[in-house]
């Protein structure tokens, strides 16, 4: 397993064992982790925090450039909001642990040249699965499906 999308499984598990979604994700500047995040909907009552979006928050303001030399990992493809940012800012290259349970805005993604790749991890999966299953109300808030 790749040490950054374990750092990012990492997160989704903590937002787990806190009563949120399950998704992690981390911002990676030159080989090293510069923001990590976990989805915080559920535990801040936040209709913001993805885990993207958690992730770029706990790196804090940074400069243009420092984005353009990042790699974002999530465990969950990207939803709109969450592409918008990484749109926003520039970041080149997106590692996803699966798309399968959702499939974000990859395919807006790729069209505006970054370069995206899926592990398809089966943990990520699983994750993903047994929270949908259980809480599919929350599920369907999160990604905005009445
Ligand atoms: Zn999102």
């Amino acid at each position: 397993m790749d040490e950054f999308m374990q750092a990012a499984i990492d997160q989704a598990r903590r937002s787990l064992d806190n009563g949120g979604v399950p998704i992690g994700s981390v911002l990676v500047h030159q080989g090293e982790i510069i923001g990590r995040g976990h989805n915080q909907r559920q535990q801040k009552g936040s209709a913001i925090l993805h885990g993207e979006m958690d992730a770029l928050e706990d790196a804090g303001r940074l400069s243009a450039s420092i984005y353009r030399d990042s790699v974002l990992y999530t465990t969950l493809s990207p939803c709109s909001m969450c592409s918008g940012a990484i749109l926003l800012y520039g970041i080149p290259r997106i590692v996803i642990g699966e798309n399968r349970t959702f499939l974000g805005e990859e395919a807006l993604l790729r069209e505006r040249g970054v370069e995206i790749e899926v592990l398809d991890d089966s943990t990520c999966r699983e994750l993903m699965t047994q929270f949908i299953a259980a809480y599919p109300d929350v599920w369907n808030e999160d990604i905005g499906e009445p």
